[in-house]
């Protein structure tokens, strides 16, 4: 048998070793580089749950309240969407926002794309429907920028109206919509979806193709039935997704 030397074995042992640890740092590290570059890459889609702590939004006759509907719905279309994007929630949880925050949070990600999600509220129980609104400005008002102090200004945002920011997106937006009503129609069907262009606040100031979505009205009995209940809201997840995607592709 040959002799070999027991210090050469364990030092050969050791240099194999060493060589497989590296080697399985460079790959992981290379992994690492490429997630962060696809990442980088990927496309931003900002959803923004409607209300939230003590504003509670419309509340329906069995006591649910808007806030709660929006943010279930906005966690449901982020977790479908998964990571073919890079989805940010505007509000996590049950907290309060005021729409200047949820301007500046949105614009912070210079997204692709923003959703923000409410239903609709009335004192007529019979009043329902779906709507899909993107901006449309007014000419006899005009919206004022939300910060009032000039000195405090820092980003070329604030050299211009707020309106401005999401009237440059009219037609991008009015295109989501347009696409957005399409897939809520076909996979909704009990309820209508129509279109609309309002002087909305919280999308004046969004500077990227914005729209917002009333999934009904939580004041009437039977919309407010079908907000609770899972399949709708399943369906409703897969259509806003089914908008996203076609809005995105169409985009590239
Ligand atoms: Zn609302």
């Amino acid at each position: 048998m040959p002799v070999i030397n027991k210090h050469y074995l364990t030092k050969s042992r050791f240099t194999l070793l060493f060589l497989i640890m590296i080697s399985f740092f460079i790959i992981s590290v290379n992994a690492e580089a490429k997630k962060l570059f696809f990442d980088k890459h990927k496309k931003i889609v900002v959803l923004d749950p409607g209300h939230g702590g003590h504003d509670r939004g419309a509340h329906g006759p069995e006591g649910t309240y808007e806030k709660t509907v929006t943010l279930t719905l906005a966690r449901m279309i982020a977790t479908e969407l998964g990571d073919k994007y890079r989805v940010f929630l505007i509000r996590t949880d049950d907290y309060q926002l005021d729409i200047s925050e949820r301007t500046s949070l949105a614009n912070h990600q210079k997204a692709d794309l923003f959703i923000s999600i409410h239903t609709g509220g009335s004192f007529l129980h019979q009043a329902g429907g779906m709507t899909v609104y993107y901006y449309k400005e007014i000419l006899q008002k005009k919206l004022l920028r939300e910060t009032a102090d000039k000195g405090k200004l820092k980003n070329s945002y604030d050299l211009i109206p707020w309106d401005d920011l999401q009237k440059r997106h009219k037609p991008a937006s009015k295109t989501l919509a347009k696409l957005m009503e399409h897939h809520l129609n076909e996979k909704i069907k009990y309820i209508e979806t129509g279109i609309e262009g309002m002087p909305l606040i919280v999308l004046s100031g969004v500077d990227m193709p914005a729209i917002l979505i009333e999934i009904g009205y939580l004041t009437n009995p039977l919309e407010e039935k079908k907000m609770l209940d899972a399949k709708v809201l399943a369906d409703l997840t897969k259509a806003i997704s089914n908008g996203i995607d076609d809005f995105l592709l169409k985009k590239q």
